[in-house]
């Protein structure tokens, strides 16, 4: 998940927060000083209590990014783990700041050719 998404859904919680907050304090003063039903700031209350619920029912909604394995071989190669090959000029994907498969959208994750491995294997 990009900081700048983790960054929105902060700002749009803390909305949320504020507004659920305001809504209480208007509920207690109604109910403490004016000493009558709060109809109107129980209505507002609830209203803040349902945008609070439905925004964590769409946050619980979105996919989390599946990871999309890219394993190098010897040519320098990837094969992606949702079936395609990409190469790059110079480096992996890390050293060319991708962090998200292009193919599948999922969290990229780099395994990079083992020589080491190679050779036992041989
Ligand atoms: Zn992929």
């Amino acid at each position: 998940m990009s900081e700048k998404m983790l960054r929105r859904q902060d700002d749009r919680l803390t909305e949320l927060i504020d507004a659920l907050l305001a809504a209480k304090a208007e509920y207690d003063f109604v109910a403490t000083y004016e000493r009558e039903q709060p109809g109107e700031a129980t209505a507002t209350l609830e209203a803040c209590r349902q945008a609070v619920e439905s925004y964590i029912e769409e946050l619980r909604g979105a996919p989390a990014a599946q990871p999309c394995v890219w394993a190098a071989d010897e040519a320098g190669v990837w094969d992606t783990a949702c079936g395609h090959s990409f190469t790059f000029y110079d480096g992996g994907p890390t050293h060319n700041g991708q962090k998200f498969c292009p193919y599948c959208g999922g969290s990229l994750v780099e395994v990079p050719f083992d020589e080491a491995s190679d050779e036992e294997d041989t």
